[in-house]
């Protein structure tokens, strides 16, 4: 095999995932360089946030190859842990802590899992929040937040230990359309500031002004991708047209 070229912090090779006789990946091939987006879409069920959770090791891959910032992460000597520590991964329903205050969110794995000193953590999560616009809601409890503020506060708390790549799994899709904008619009802002994601979502206007490559996954197969100028707007594949004509 050839050595992985430098310029990619991601890549995955030949990987396949199963869940029982259920085959949810099958040779899946894909390689993120840094400061990408690429965005993966498909129908529900086509494996799209079990890609996602084999990148962060959520879930063992039963064959291939899985090589982040040069490393093999599949090998199973590798610490998962420390793994997930250089990734940010942000979910459909935000999963903030109800019983701690927005700081207290943002910083909690800084201090827990990177070590770093309340008073640090503090003002790091106090920047954060500035960034994506919540710095007036660090006391506040995620309840008290709308769900999009909720979402950003997630994004906030994923970003601050300055992950390599962050992984977001359908971040839109729990929120009211009125607030998807505002997470979309944070999404490209930390892609023109060189934020490396890899993500899956069914917003295919954000795709297309977005991402840099897009993949279509069809039952645990990429069966398209490239730019989006091709594979939204002139697909090659049948299933990819059907699909899109189902979405829009
Ligand atoms: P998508 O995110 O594209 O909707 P998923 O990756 O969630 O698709 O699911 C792909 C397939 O894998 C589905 O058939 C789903 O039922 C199955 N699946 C996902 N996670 C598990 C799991 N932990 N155990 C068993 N089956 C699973
Ligand atoms: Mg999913």
């Amino acid at each position: 095999m050839s050595p992985t070229p430098r310029t990619e912090l991601l890549r995955l090779e030949g990987v396949r995932k199963s869940f029982g006789d259920n085959v949810v990946l099958r040779d899946v091939d894909l390689a993120v360089e840094p400061g990408q987006c690429v965005v993966l879409i498909g129908a529900s069920g086509s494996g799209k946030s079990t890609l996602l959770r084999c990148v962060n090791l959520l879930e063992v891959v039963d064959d291939g190859i899985i090589t982040f910032d040069g490393r093999d992460i599949t090998d199973p000597r590798v610490d998962g842990d420390e793994v997930r520590a250089r990734m940010g991964m942000v979910f459909q329903a935000y999963n903030l802590f109800p019983h701690l205050d927005v700081i207290g969110n943002v910083t909690l794995a800084l201090r827990l899992v990177h070590g770093v000193e309340p008073d640090e953590a503090r003002t790091r999560g106090l920047a954060m929040l500035d960034r994506v616009g919540l710095a007036e809601k660090a006391g506040a409890r995620p309840d008290d937040l709308s769900g999009g503020q909720q979402q950003r506060v997630a994004i906030a708390r994923a970003l601050v230990a300055n992950p390599r790549l962050m992984l977001l799994d359908e971040v839109t899709s729990a929120l009211d359309p009125e607030l998807v904008g505002e997470v979309l619009d944070l999404l490209g802002e930390l892609k023109a500031e060189g934020v490396t994601m890899l993500l899956n979502t069914h917003e295919m206007g954000f795709a297309r002004d977005v991402a840099d490559q897009v993949c279509f996954l069809h039952d645990g197969r990429i069966h398209e991708q490239g730019p989006p100028a091709r594979v939204i707007d002139d697909p090659q594949e049948e299933r990819t047209r059907a699909f899109l004509s189902r979405i829009r």
